[in-house]
């Protein structure tokens, strides 16, 4: 699955590696956030088939 990021507008096929790379989210803060939301990031990345 590619993801495309409404921010940057990179592709990716992998979201949490994309926000702490590209947008410098700490790995902590990432998967804090996916833990609480698995869902959290769907918003900000459209699904390239
Ligand atoms: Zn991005």
């Amino acid at each position: 699955m590619k993801y495309l990021c409404k921010t940057c507008k990179t592709k990716c096929d992998d979201i949490p590696k994309h926000m702490i790379t590209v947008h410098k989210f700490s790995k902590s803060l990432v998967e804090s956030q996916l833990k609480a939301k698995a869902t959290c990031y769907d918003n900000a990345f459209e699904k390239l088939e």
